[in-house]
């Protein structure tokens, strides 16, 4: 898809790019191969396509020999990928809110140009709801980047960094200039694949308690954690045994150390 066949086709749709989607049509064909390419020739046999649009890097997917899952909140643009990959056998639209799907039990890989308005969600969705990830390639804006990457004592530092690190590898795949969409964004983007790592942890509540700590980043660890625990004694405790002083900041901790004290916050809170 180029820009001048993006904007015919959305104009014979009786369709305009629909901001509260997040909805920037990557309009760069050599940007929609290299992004697939990952999750084709990987040993995924099910790939899921979150936002799929106007089918610019869906378009690559289909001709997999894959089960291709095309999912899409927009009912105009899910009527038209229903229509335009009719005659494909592997492929199916789901007409849904990401968020309301449920994946399936197996190994699946999934790609994605994120909806800037609900990444972070969405990011969390995949990977705390799924156990076989083989790939997760997806797009970003810039300002997200920074906080995959981010480092203790940053600003931008908090669970999302926390639950990649501990869950995952994460690599950069390519920067993308914003030139390459349709409409043009403030920012430029970058792809990233994330690849799940072996771990032992429980990530759904790991997930809820790491949230919880970070509620009010500018308290101090003890406080946010005697807000869950509710005992003060039992708050100095868990700390105590995880060797974490007590006026500490959330973003001052390491994502290891919060393993150990989820860990002691278990052990210790039904004693
Ligand atoms: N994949 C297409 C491309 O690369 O050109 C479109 C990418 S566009 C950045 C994001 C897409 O996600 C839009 O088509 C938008 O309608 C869709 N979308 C937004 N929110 C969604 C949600 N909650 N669930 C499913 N799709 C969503």
């Amino acid at each position: 898809m180029d820009k001048i066949s993006t904007m015919s086709l959305l104009k014979e749709l009786g369709l305009a790019p629909q901001k509260r989607f997040g909805q920037n049509f990557l309009i760069s064909n050599s940007v929609s191969e290299r992004i697939t390419k990952i999750v084709i020739e990987d040993q995924s046999e099910l790939i899921y396509e979150i936002g799929a649009g106007l089918g610019a890097l869906s378009e690559f997917l289909v001709k997999s020999d894959k089960t291709i899952k095309l999912v899409e909140i927009d009912h105009g643009l899910a009527y038209y990928l229903a229509h335009h990959f009719a005659t494909f056998d592997n492929v199916e639209v789901i007409d849904k809110d990401i968020l309301k799907v449920q994946f399936p039990g197996q190994k699946l890989s999934i790609v994605s140009n994120l909806p800037y308005y609900i990444t972070t969600s969405i990011i969390e969705k995949v990977i705390l709801e799924n156990d076989e990830i083989v790939n997760f390639v997806f797009m970003v804006q810039q300002e997200l980047s920074e906080r995959l990457f981010a480092e203790t004592k940053s600003k931008q530092y908090g669970p999302l960094t926390i639950l990649l690190e501990l869950t995952g590898m994460l690599k950069l795949v390519m920067n993308v200039d914003q030139s390459a969409f349709f409409p043009v964004p403030n920012i430029n983007s970058s792809v990233y694949v994330y690849r799940p790592k072996a771990h032992q942890l429980d990530t759904v509540g790991f997930y809820r308690f790491v949230k919880a700590l970070f509620l009010m980043r500018r308290k101090t660890i003890a406080n946010n954690l005697n807000t869950i625990v509710g005992n003060k004694e039992l708050t100095a405790k868990i700390l105590l045994a995880s060797s974490i002083p007590d006026n500490k900041r959330p973003e001052e901790i390491e994502p290891e150390q919060y393993v150990t004290l989820y860990s002691n916050y278990e052990n210790i809170k039904t004693v």
